[in-house]
């Protein structure tokens, strides 16, 4: 029986693993189903992680370090991928995709979750070089510079105000002419000087060089006519798919409660609805979606884990 099984090997999942390790527990063990990293390890620069300044380093090169130091207080890495996780009595059962299940006293669940594609030409060639999912993570590589920004809902909108406060002008575009976002958010946007709206179009193909984009075909999906953004930058917000299949049952049920958009109910202590079980990172509620906010997330729900486990022994 483990002391505590860890779901995904990302910052929350390795920060767990680190400070439960370090804070005692014997026998810890962290499933992933690659190598544990997590999404961060897509890109080729980190600059927003504290006392981390290194520009010649790419996520991977950030991750590695903390593997290393994971291990080296006790934490095992098992490369399996997790099918499923459910409450049998006062433990839990975590079934492997092989079909093998292992027992753990408590759980803490870190799967992440996944931006989604919007599917234009020259997307996954230029993912990292110019197209980005996050303005938090690589805004400032825009700064006076113009961007684009495609989608209509409410991260789009709020992200694109971000935006516009760093780069020169941000030219939304949006498939339609009336937007998913909430209308407050929708009229701050709307008076923001330097955002711009390409409404009833589609992004037709990003286009580039050997140093990234340089450019954004637009379709206008009404007319069919087309016209060039001249953007370096393009940040697509066409949602997320949250990386939460582990935590349904074999009906299809979640075992612990959800917000409408499939992110995990946590407290401040990242104590989902059932106890002994946690949930931590971009998975769970409000997430920033930030390597500092995951670990700090892993690590809150490394210290509720030690604590439950003293005080059911
Ligand atoms: P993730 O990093 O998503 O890790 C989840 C892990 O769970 C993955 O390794 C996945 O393989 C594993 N997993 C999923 N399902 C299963 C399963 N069923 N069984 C076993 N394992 C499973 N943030 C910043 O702070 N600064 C940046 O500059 C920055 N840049 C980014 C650039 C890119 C290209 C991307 C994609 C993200 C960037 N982010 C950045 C965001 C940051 O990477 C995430 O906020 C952070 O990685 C979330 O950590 P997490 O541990 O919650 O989840
Ligand atoms: P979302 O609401 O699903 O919006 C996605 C947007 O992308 C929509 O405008 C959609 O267009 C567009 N889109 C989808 N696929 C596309 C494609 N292939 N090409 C071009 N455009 C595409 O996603 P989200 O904005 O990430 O929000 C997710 C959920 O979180 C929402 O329920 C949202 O309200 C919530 N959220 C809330 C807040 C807040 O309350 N402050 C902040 C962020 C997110 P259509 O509109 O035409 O479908």
């Amino acid at each position: 029986m483990l002391d505590c099984a860890i779901i995904g090997g990302g910052p929350a999942g390795l920060t767990a693993g680190l400070y439960a390790t370090r804070g005692g527990l014997k026998s810890v063990t962290l499933f992933e189903m690659g190598m544990p990293g997590g999404q961060i390890t897509q890109s080729s620069e980190i600059e927003n992680y504290p006392g981390f300044f290194e520009h010649d380093k790419t996520g991977m090169d950030f991750m590695n370090t903390w593997q290393e130091q994971c291990f080296h207080f006790g934490l095992k890495h098992e490369m399996k991928k997790v099918e499923r996780v459910a409450k049998t009595g006062e433990h839990f059962t975590i079934t492997l995709e092989s079909g093998e299940t292992v027992e753990a006293k408590t759980a803490i669940v870190c799967t992440g979750s996944t931006p989604k594609r919007a599917g234009f030409k020259g997307e996954d060639e230029f993912f990292g070089r110019g197209v980005s999912t996050c303005a938090t993570c690589d805004g400032f590589f825009y700064k006076n510079k113009p961007v684009t920004v495609l989608g209509g809902g409410d991260t789009a909108l709020e992200e694109a105000y971000y935006l516009s406060n760093i780069a020169s002008d941000v030219y939304i575009v949006h498939r339609r002419d009336t937007f998913r976002a909430a209308p407050s958010t929708v009229d701050r946007v709307m008076r923001k000087e330097n955002i711009h709206l390409v409404l009833d179009s589609v992004v037709d193909e990003v286009l580039g060089d050997a140093m990234g984009v340089t450019s954004v075909r637009v379709k206008n999906v009404k007319s069919g006519e087309m016209q060039i953004l001249e953007t370096p930058g393009l940040f697509v917000f066409v949602g997320h798919n949250v990386n939460n299949s582990v935590l349904k049952d074999e009906n299809g049920e979640f075992i612990c409660k959800m917000n409408e958009w499939g992110q995990v109910i946590v407290d401040l202590s990242m104590r989902t609805s059932v106890e002994g079980l946690y949930a931590a990172g971009d998975m769970r509620i409000e997430a920033p979606k930030q390597v500092v906010c995951a670990a700090g997330d892993g690590a809150t729900a490394a210290l509720q884990v030690i604590s439950y486990i003293q005080e059911q022994a």
